[in-house]
């Protein structure tokens, strides 16, 4: 009986025991409901914020992107105008290039006509004034002899009389070609005035100047021989020949020997060379 008793007592003990866990239990949960409510809602805003971050994130990325796009235009369109300007550059550097050619080419050509008579192709008056000094002074310092001749051609109005103006410039023509075909490369050959030829020749003595002028002479007494010309007939020349330093030492003084030297071989009836008499200089 007092055992039955007990076991009430512990069985009321148990159960308020138990109403206790049980308590204890629903205030737990009633936390935990709580915790979890905390839990949900921070969770919710750690996900927008997450979800806002994303967003900005995606939009930056876009115009990076874009940026990024304007970039690749900007440059493919600076490379097709660096290869523009160096096409530019090219066409300009060619245009240059023809231009100066082309302006080289001019001045070559003016260069040529200011210098050479248009009927002979001799050279002119003009250029020996300038040459000849120059000539002169360069065979004084080596002390090399130095020639001249002068040609004129015999009688050349009574043939432009009889056969006309445009025979007489074939003759002067064919005279010119003759000259120069005699010429060697260091010799000049200048057409001095109307029907009178001017030739220079460096490094020459007299000896040799006159065996030059008789292969003129006759060179162009046989014109007819080579060019079927009638009127080549009865073409002769006189040229006179003086040197530096056998005759002169200055040089104006060597071209008005070698011309009088020319007066006298017409004097003496044309058709002939002769070298200055040393023993006329005095005269003259
Ligand atoms: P000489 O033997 O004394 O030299 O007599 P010449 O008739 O040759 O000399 P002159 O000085 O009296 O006459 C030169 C002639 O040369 C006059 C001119 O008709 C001729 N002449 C000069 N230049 C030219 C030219 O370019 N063409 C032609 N066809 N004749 C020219
Ligand atoms: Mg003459
Ligand atoms: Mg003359």
């Amino acid at each position: 009986m007092e055992n039955d008793h007990l076991s009430q007592k512990q069985l009321l003990d148990y159960i308020s025991q138990l109403r206790q866990n049980i308590e204890t239990l629903e205030q737990e949960k009633a936390d935990l409901e709580i915790l979890l409510e905390v839990i949900i809602y921070h969770g919710d805003l750690v996900e927008s914020q997450l979800q806002q971050s994303h967003k900005k994130l995606k939009a930056e990325i876009q115009q990076r992107h874009l940026a990024q796009l304007k970039l690749q235009a900007s440059q493919e369109h600076f490379q097709s105008l660096v290869a523009l300007l160096s096409q530019e550059k090219n066409d300009l550097e060619l245009i240059l290039e023809t231009t100066i050619e082309h302006s080289n080419i001019v001045e070559e050509s003016l260069h040529y006509d200011s210098i050479h008579d248009p009927l002979t192709g001799l050279l002119n008056r003009r250029y020996l004034d300038q040459v000849l000094p120059q000539v002169f002074k360069s065979a004084q310092k080596t002390q090399e002899c130095l020639s001249v001749l002068i040609a004129d051609i015999d009688h050349f109005k009574l043939f432009n009389d009889k056969f006309g103006h445009k025979a007489g410039d074939i003759v002067l023509k064919l005279v010119s070609q003759t000259v120069q075909s005699i010429m060697r490369s260091s010799d000049m050959a200048y057409r001095y005035g109307g029907e009178e030829l001017v030739f220079i020749l460096p490094n020459t003595n007299i000896k040799m100047a006159e065996i030059i002028a008789e292969e003129i002479r006759q060179k162009i007494k046989n014109l007819q021989q080579e060019y079927s010309y009638d009127f080549l007939t009865g073409i002769t020349v006189s040229i006179g020949v003086a040197e530096f330093p056998k005759h002169t030492n200055s040089c104006d003084d060597l071209l008005q020997l070698a011309d009088r030297a020319l007066y006298q071989a017409k004097a003496q009836g044309r058709d002939q060379v002769v070298v200055i008499d040393p023993n006329a200089i005095h005269l003259f």
